[in-house]
This record gives structure tokens, C-alpha cells and sequence, in this order.
């Protein structure tokens, strides 16, 4: 089955060669070297604790705007939390943000986060070493690695690199910060949360460098009972924002990222686990999780011990720093490319019932946000395939009828197009698939 491709885009290509490695290796070992970053430990250290280390990413965001300008603004979000299950006493959890303005739709956000926090076996337990060293280091110096490379560019929707606190006691910090963006009516159009992007032993014994997962969920949690009985009768249970930015993502893989396949897992999560995309999700942002294939048990939530052998513990030594990489370079060159591409098209509807065209409709973006969009592109697929197959530019129009293309036997979708090539992800017609404004 063909899958339609991007436009190749050089600076992409430039963007993913750029990741280093190194650095993501040297800030994985001074994150470890906080000791623990449990949610609930000490924070008046200045070398042990959450506090210390929420204070060393805030500097170190502080310190690549410095480089460019002062182009990030950064900035910690926080929020008194008690009477939780794993937060019992008020604590502060603090996460830290650094946003890259857009040039010209600055309202308009896509987001890379990770967590700063760490656990041991005992959820509670906010005082034992607890390196989280792949669990969740490798996300935090990922997102950071990012905003280092992509800081030297200029776009025109706006990044945020989030570092996150309170995930391992209740995803604390992706509810604080998906509320106050719909407060402040952020149009967040993807959001690619990193956790665990670096181990590639599995605890199978599987030993793999060249696949990574991506989470989505299917149907919206904000869809109202009207919209589930249209989407019953015109589909969209593959098609939710979510699932199209993981088709995005998956297509960015196979186009920039050598030797890296994804595989779209159509499931909001792993069984019984969670992660900071999911507050997103609840409140109706388009968001997934990118993570390592494999998973190694031994080495996730665990106390640091020896038992019979074998080695428990999330410590340095199970982090492969040129995998984290990769996937750092798959999250920047999908972050890079949205943000060059006009925002995904809003208000999408299709009609053709009892016809053998199909039409298509949305609303033309505005010029002034948007002075790259070239045009739109209508996309479509057999209802079985994963990915999209067919394709159609279709210029700077607002509507458009495929001529002897029946409506039934297809999905369908539109994305936007920039000068360069760039493109929105694709947005599947009504409630069930739609970005937003
Ligand atoms: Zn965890």
C-alpha cells in the first residue's frame, strides 16, 4: 500500500543532524546526580532534591535563551497540591516552562515534554536514591537538547519545552499546566510527551535501537453524546486529533530520522500506566506519548538493589544516549515542522452521500497568522490502512470536490501547506478529528 509522503525540507534534515548525543548523555548524569527528584523530596539543597533540580533546568533554559537573544521565555508554574493519595501534605509542584514565541501565530503552540520527577519501589519514599535515569532524565534532556537546537531557529508558531513535576504522584503537572492553557486560551495543537526514551533492552531480552512507540488515544473524553452519535454513522474512531499528530510523527520517522521506524500504538497508554499527555487529552488537546519500544521492569520504579543476581534500579548504565537522541531528533524535526507549517485547518466538513464525488470544506487561515500557507492538500485512505495513502493539492480554496471519489469507501482529511513544503497534521472532517481554531 503506498503511504503519501512529505515535500522534503532541507532544514529539517539539518535540524535532525544537529542532536547530540553527548549533551543529552551530560545532562542525563547531572540529573541522575540530584539524587532523587521525587515530587515530595527536600528543596532547599542545592545538590540533592527536586528543588535543586528544578532550579538546574530552569537555569540551563535560562542560559540557551541567553544565547539566542532571549528569545525563550522561562518561567516556573506551580501549584500548592494536598489531600492527594501520593500528595497528602501541601507541596509545591513546580515545573518549568520555556516558550519560543512564533513569528507570526504566536497563539498558536506545539509542546515537548518530559518529567523531572523520580520514584523508587515505595511510591511514597521521597528520601532513597532514586536516579530515574531513562525514568524520566532521558525526557528531560531531551526536551532540553531540543530548545538548544531549535532556539537557533525562527518560527512561525510558537514551542513550548515543558519539564513537568508530579507525574510518578498523579500526573500533577500536566493537570496544572493543560488547565491554566485552556484558561488562557492557548490553541495547543500537539503536545509530544517523552517518557522513557532511552533504554533499548527490553526485559525480554529484546535488544533494539531502531523502533519507537507512539501512544494515542482513539475516541475524544471531551466528545459530547450528539458528536458520538455522528461520529457512529461517519466515523472518526481512528481519527481523533491525537491519532493523526502519532500519523504525523510516524511520517516525520520514516522521511527525516535514519534507522527509526515508529510504531503507532492505537491506545491511550500502556495497561495500567500513565502519562503526562493524558491531563492534554482530558481537556481536549491533541497530544501522545513517544517512548522506547522495550521496556525493562527491573530497571522502572525499583528500589537500588542486587536480588539474586540480577540488577534492579533505573541507574546511567541502562540509558543508551544515541537512541535518546534519535527520538530527541524525531520530537524536534515533527516540533520544527509544525511550527513552519500554517495551523492545521479548522472546521473541516465533508458531504457526497448518495454521490460519486466527494467534497470537502474548511475555513481559508488567516493571511496574517499564516503569510507561508501556500494551500491545502486533501488527503485520503482505505478505512483499514493506518496510514494516509492517497493525496491531492488543491490550492488556497476553502472547498474542493474529488471527482469520482466515493465518500464511502474512504477516510478522509486536510492538511494545510507552506511555501517550503511544511504541512499541518491532517484533520479529519467534524468534532471527532478537529485541532481546533
Ligand atoms: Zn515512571
Amino acid at each position: 500500500m503506498p503511504t503519501a509522503a512529505f515535500a522534503d525540507n532541507q532544514q529539517l534534515h539539518k535540524i535532525a543532524s544537529e542532536i547530540s548525543a553527548i549533551r543529552i548523555e551530560t545532562d542525563i548524569k547531572k540529573l541522575v546526580g540530584f539524587g532523587t527528584r521525587h515530587t515530595l523530596s527536600e528543596t532547599e539543597s542545592d545538590t540533592r532534591g527536586i528543588g535543586a533540580a528544578r532550579r538546574w533546568i530552569k537555569a540551563e533554559f535560562d542560559k540557551i535563551s541567553a544565547e539566542c537573544g532571549g528569545c525563550l521565555t522561562v518561567y516556573y508554574q506551580s501549584e500548592t497540591i494536598s489531600g492527594e493519595k501520593r500528595i497528602p501534605n501541601p507541596t509545591e509542584v513546580v515545573s518549568v516552562i520555556a516558550i519560543q514565541k512564533g513569528q507570526t501565530d504566536p497563539s498558536r503552540y506545539v509542546v515537548m515534554s518530559g518529567d523531572i520527577d523520580s520514584r523508587v519501589s515505595d511510591v511514597m519514599n521521597f528520601t532513597a536514591d532514586s536516579p530515574g535515569a531513562n525514568d524520566n532524565a532521558s525526557g528531560i534532556a531531551g526536551t532540553i537538547e531540543a530548545a538548544r537546537v531549535l532556539s537557533k531557529y525562527k518560527f512561525n508558531g510558537s514551542i513550548i519545552y515543558a519539564a513537568l513535576s508530579g507525574e510518578e504522584q498523579g500526573l500533577f503537572g500536566g493537570k496544572i499546566m493543560a488547565k491554566q492553557a485552556k484558561k488562557d486560551g492557548w490553541r495547543i495543537k500537539a503536545v509530544l510527551n517523552n517518557d522513557m526514551i532511552g533504554n533499548i533492552q527490553g526485559v525480554n531480552g529484546v535488544i533494539n535501537n531502531t523502533t519507537a512507540r507512539l501512544f494515542s488515544e482513539g475516541t475524544r473524553p471531551t466528545e459530547t453524546d450528539k458528536e458520538a452519535i455522528t461520529r457512529r454513522f461517519t466515523g472518526g474512531e481512528v481519527d481523533s486529533p491525537s491519532r493523526n499528530l502519532a500519523r504525523y510523527v510516524d511520517k516525520i520517522a520514516d522521511q527525516y530520522i535514519p534507522n527509526l521506524d515508529t510504531m503507532m500504538i492505537y491506545r491511550l497508554d500502556r495497561f495500567g500506566r500513565g502519562g503526562h499527555h493524558r491531563p492534554f487529552n482530558q481537556v481536549g488537546f491533541p497530544a501522545i506519548r513517544i517512548m522506547e519500544t522495550n521496556e525493562n521492569y527491573n530497571r522502572q520504579h525499583q528500589d537500588l538493589r542486587t536480588e539474586n543476581g540480577v540488577n534492579y534500579g533505573d541507574t546511567i548504565d541502562g540509558v543508551n544516549f544515541d537512541y535518546a537522541a534519535k527520538l530527541t531528533s524525531l520530537n524536534a524535526v515533527s516540533l520544527a515542522s509544525m511550527a513552519m507549517a500554517p495551523t492545521p485547518p479548522s472546521n473541516v466538513k465533508i458531504e457526497g452521500a448518495v454521490k460519486p464525488d466527494t467534497t470537502l470544506s474548511w475555513t481559508l487561515a488567516s493571511a496574517s497568522e499564516n503569510p507561508q500557507l501556500a494551500g491545502y492538500k486533501i488527503y485520503w485512505r482505505f478505512t483499514d490502512s493506518s496510514q494516509w495513502q492517497f493525496s491531492r493539492s488543491v490550492g488556497k480554496v476553502s472547498e474542493f470536490t474529488l471527482k469520482n471519489v466515493v465518500i464511502d469507501n474512504y477516510f478522509f482529511g486536510v492538511a494545510s501547506v507552506a511555501i517550503d513544503g511544511t504541512e499541518s497534521p491532517v484533520v479529519f472532517p467534524g468534532a471527532a478529528g478537529s485541532f481546533g481554531n
